[in-house]
């Protein structure tokens, strides 16, 4: 195992992409760290540069103590599962398992000795002699895994690798992946673009935009307080809530509601600056009586989000939604009110969270 220091990461494409820019980050060992971001913002191209399959234009890349920048990908002592999973058709299971010892050029008592352990370790038993195409999408992923951890990487770096199941066996490897992960302890990089994915696996998230990271932290620091506009509307699998304003007094006047200015903001916003309260919607309480001080209109539409609902309300042409526990009986058009919970509101200006700490 072993940790993972990138300075200065920047890859230009031949035809003038620049897919990571400068980009630093720091993996600790035994880590399970994913990055996240919309497409294109070059999550898989800093997977593969790590791997060694792309050559970086700039910066430096040490696994460990070793700067492995100039390292071909086989001298890097990475394990690596891609998307499509990328199994050889025509080799069963063990050999497709055992193919990175075969490139190591172990004995075939080694290989196919380690290649039989880690198949029973990934639940395989059974499956050894048939082909890729004669298992489902799990098994296949676990073929995958198999042969990603066969020769005891330093790090294991995992592409989407849930993204072509279906939900229901989505959920399931994904619970696997985690506690597979928690036991060997293996240093991992998980790529995804489903921020419900990275919140439930990871120990810490990157969030990517345009070949740069906006913000790293553990999944409830990323889902509590995001640094940004960007990575507030990114996370969470219901929109924040981002309502404008203007600084008036020690309040932010949103629209004909006054919403305090929080207290890691204050001193930091002056009178008559724009700036934007970002409430989640988990956060908002919600009425159908006045209540002083909220945000009062008309429901505009109720979703059954299974034990709970997502109530959105139409105030003064201003979107704000509430998520309300079970037995709540609104229906659309009726009027309803919903306020922030103290504490709860986080101020943005020129797109960057305002706070002291
Ligand atoms: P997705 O979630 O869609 O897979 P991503 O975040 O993984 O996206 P990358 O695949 O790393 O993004 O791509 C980053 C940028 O580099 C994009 O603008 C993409 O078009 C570009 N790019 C990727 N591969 C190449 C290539 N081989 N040649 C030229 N440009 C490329």
């Amino acid at each position: 195992m072993a940790s993972i220091t990138i300075r200065e990461l920047t890859k230009v494409y031949p035809g003038g992409v620049r897919a990571l820019d400068a980009l630093d980050l720091d993996v600790a060992m035994g880590e399970f760290f994913a990055l996240l971001g919309p497409s294109g913002c070059g999550k898989t191209t800093l997977l593969r540069t790590i791997a060694g399959l792309e050559a970086a234009t700039g910066g430096t890349i040490r696994l460990g103590d070793e700067d492995v920048t100039r390292h071909q990908p086989g001298r890097r002592d990475v394990g690596m599962v891609f998307q499509d999973y990328a199994l050889f058709p025509h080799m069963t299971v063990l050999d497709n398992i055992a193919y990175p010892l075969r490139v190591r050029k172990q004995s075939r008592a080694v290989r196919y000795g380690r290649a039989t352990s880690v198949a029973q370790v990934l639940g395989l038993q059974g499956l050894e002699r048939r082909r890729p195409g004669e298992l489902s999408g799990g098994q296949q992923q676990r073929v995958a895994l198999a042969r990603a951890v066969v020769a005891d990487p330093r790090i294991l770096l995992l592409d989407e690798p849930l993204s072509n199941l279906d939900a229901r066996l989505r959920l399931e490897a994904r619970t696997f992946l985690k506690t597979f992960q928690h036991r060997h302890g293996f240093t991992t990089v998980f790529v995804t673009h489903d921020q419900a994915e990275a919140l439930a696996l990871a120990d810490r998230i990157a969030v990517m935009e345009s070949g740069q990271i906006r913000q790293i932290g553990t999944p409830a620091e990323v889902f509590r307080r995001p640094a940004s506009l960007f990575v507030a509307s990114f996370i969470g699998s219901t929109p924040m809530n981002l309502l404008p304003g203007t600084v008036r007094g020690g309040a932010v006047a949103v629209g004909g509601t006054e919403l305090p200015v929080p207290e890691e903001a204050r001193g930091l916003v002056l009178d008559g600056q724009e700036v934007v309260c970002g409430v989640r919607p988990e956060y908002m309480e919600f009425s159908t009586e006045p209540v002083d001080g909220a945000f009062g209109g008309r429901v505009s539409v109720v979703e059954n989000l299974g034990a709970s609902s997502l109530v959105t309300l139409d105030v003064d042409g201003e979107t704000v939604r509430a998520v309300v526990g079970e037995g709540f009986e609104a229906q659309p058009s009726a009027e309803g009110w919903a306020s922030p919970r103290p504490g709860r509101v986080l101020l943005y200006r020129d797109g960057e969270l305002v706070t002291g700490g």
